[in-house]
């Protein structure tokens, strides 16, 4: 056996959490469609047959590691030997993101790419050694926390480098700091959603961001993408949360953040928030925490068109009536979704569009804002349909990515997009999108809803649902493109919580102009002179 071969077949040395790597998510949650949906996909997008088995984890072939002797050598002289591995079974699950273009990939027997080696630094020194290493040997260098991408932020890219390392967060994983006073945590980057609630819960505490790869993504990735949870109205977007920052960068160790607000100059803070490690390693968040909520109610509604239910989520945020969750899906993805779910309870909305309102807090706070709300929304054209469907969709919340695997496997392709925009831009915007995606990927399906809210807009989450076709990859890409420049044409945001990543950088200058491109690259050049953090992600 060849060196690469006996490197290829060690088995993994480092434990991952239950996630496939070529899908998403726990296998053991993995669903299977019925033969009704199969049937439905048939007659309505002739979607013709399942899709072409993928190869097994043991059957990829990767390409051997660029690394030298010497180089792993040095790796594990910081690290150890126990936190670096070359072995096929670790660089395979750090091959990439989970978006379909992904997953896609993954399904191919051509050879495929991956990093070099992955190593698992255990604190700030050892990634300031790491980092000063990669940028004497010229090494990229990947930061990965729970690899949940959907933008090819961990893309293994190069650059103009002979060799990339995923650098893997997941040892800092500990609560540093809780300040109950102050409501403040200082949590470790490499923390996944459900490991950092479960520590502050031990406290009576809790941070209730919930983006749907909560299972699996980290405090450093929430931070690194501008993450946005389903606590929508709520404790939604985590960039709002986080009162401190700790980076590593390859010139230097940075400590953001003091006092509750400041007027020390510009924020440095936010030039770390969607970094997406193309500026530095993040190894710790201090973010705002909040009792756990003594109450909870849930109430759904119908509306009888879109137009009618975003008015009525904009009454509701501008009057500021509190609700912790409050989304509203358009006509079709409330079929869809009533299709797919056999019985939810309550009154069905069997036509027009589903809107769900959850409200938390002590049980006079939600009494009072379940109360303000429901006036606004009823004013507003609602009808209520009681708690049951809410209470259904926070049941289901985590499992429509386990749906889109089950899709890819009966030959459909899914896959997601969103972007944002001001209350008096969002129809046209959403009419834009969704000509552009029905035009380049005809006989498809495409499904909308209203996701996050703010005084003075909203954000559209878009599911596009065709036929896989001879050559999937090249339709969704294309349709992509088509729905970033219809996005850009219409004056959204290119992302409202994904990130850039490689997927969304050919539309930055659209979003920040040639002279942020400039900026950005100013800053890059200081903090990663040599450009081996995150090669060809965010920054044109
Ligand atoms: C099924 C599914 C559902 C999703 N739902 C949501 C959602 O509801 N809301 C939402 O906002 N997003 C969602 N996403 C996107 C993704 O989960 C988020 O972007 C998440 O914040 C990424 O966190 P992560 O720990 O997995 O980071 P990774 O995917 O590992 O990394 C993301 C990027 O951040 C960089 N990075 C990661 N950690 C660090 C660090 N410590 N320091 C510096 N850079 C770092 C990586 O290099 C990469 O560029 C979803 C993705 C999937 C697959």
């Amino acid at each position: 056996m060849t060196p690469e071969k006996q490197a290829a077949a060690q088995p993994a040395l480092l434990p991952l959490p239950p996630m496939k790597w070529d899908a998403w998510g726990d296998p053991a949650l993995a669903k299977e469609l019925s033969a009704d949906i199969k049937g439905l996909l048939a007659a309505a997008l002739g979607v013709t047959g399942d899709a072409a088995p993928g190869p097994d984890a043991s059957e990829v072939a990767l390409r051997p590691s660029a690394l030298t002797p010497d180089d792993l050598a040095a790796l594990a002289a910081i690290v150890g030997e126990a936190n670096l591995s070359t072995a096929d079974a670790d660089r395979l699950p750090r091959a990439g993101g989970k978006s379909t273009p992904d997953l896609l990939r993954r399904r191919s027997r051509e050879p495929q790419d991956a990093p070099d080696a992955v190593v698992l630094p255990g604190g700030e020194n050892e990634i300031a050694a790491l980092l000063a290493l990669c940028t004497e040997r010229r090494i990229a260098v990947v930061p990965f926390g729970g690899g949940t991408s959907v933008v090819g932020g961990l893309d293994p890219e190069r650059g103009d480098f002979a060799a990339v390392l995923s650098l893997d967060l997941r040892r800092l994983d500990q609560l540093l700091d809780l300040d109950e006073t102050s409501g403040e945590a200082l949590l470790g980057a490499g923390l996944t959603g459900p490991a950092a609630e479960t520590l502050l819960a031990e406290h009576g505490h809790e941070l209730g961001h919930y983006p749907q790869s909560f299972r699996f993504a980290t405090i450093g990735g929430f931070a690194a993408t501008r993450s946005s949870g389903q606590n929508s109205a709520g404790h939604g977007r985590f960039d709002e949360m986080v009162r401190g920052l700790r980076v590593v960068t390859p010139v230097g160790v940075l400590d953001l953040g003091r006092g509750p607000a400041s007027a020390a100059g510009p924020d440095l803070r936010e030039l770390f928030l969607g970094s997406e490690g193309a500026l530095g390693v993040i190894t710790a968040v201090r973010v705002r925490v909040h009792p756990v909520p003594a109450v909870k109610a849930y109430e759904a509604w119908s509306f009888p068109d879109f137009a009618t239910g975003a008015a009525a989520l904009r009454a509701v945020e501008q009057q500021d009536t509190g609700p912790t969750v409050i989304r509203l899906s358009d006509e079709a993805e409330t079929m869809v979704n009533l299709a797919m779910t056999e019985k939810i309870g309550g009154e069905p909305a069997v036509s027009g569009c589903l809107a769900v309102t959850v409200f938390e807090g002590t049980a006079d706070q939600v009494a009072t804002r379940h109360r303000l709300t429901r006036a606004a929304l009823l004013a507003a054209g609602a009808t209520s349909l009681g708690e049951a469907p809410a209470r259904a969709w926070e049941h289901g919340r985590f499992n429509a990515p386990y749906l889109r695997d089950s899709l890819i496997s009966a030959g459909a392709l899914c896959e997601t997009l969103e972007t944002a925009t001001t209350w008096s831009r969002l129809a046209d915007l959403r009419s834009a999108v969704t000509a552009a995606l029905s035009s380049s990927l005809p006989n498809s399906l495409v499904l909308c809803h209203i996701s996050h809210v703010y005084p003075t807009g909203a954000s559209l989450y878009f599911t596009v649902v065709a036929a896989l076709g001879e050559e999937p990859l090249t339709r969704w890409t294309t349709a992509k493109q088509a729905a970033c420049d219809a996005i850009v044409a219409t004056g959204g945001t290119i992302t409202h919580h994904h990130a850039v990543g490689t997927d969304h950088r050919p539309w930055m200058t659209d979003e920040i102009g040639d002279l942020g491109v400039r900026i950005l690259r100013a800053v890059k050049a200081e903090l990663d002179p040599a450009g081996i953090l995150n090669p060809g992600k965010l920054i044109p």
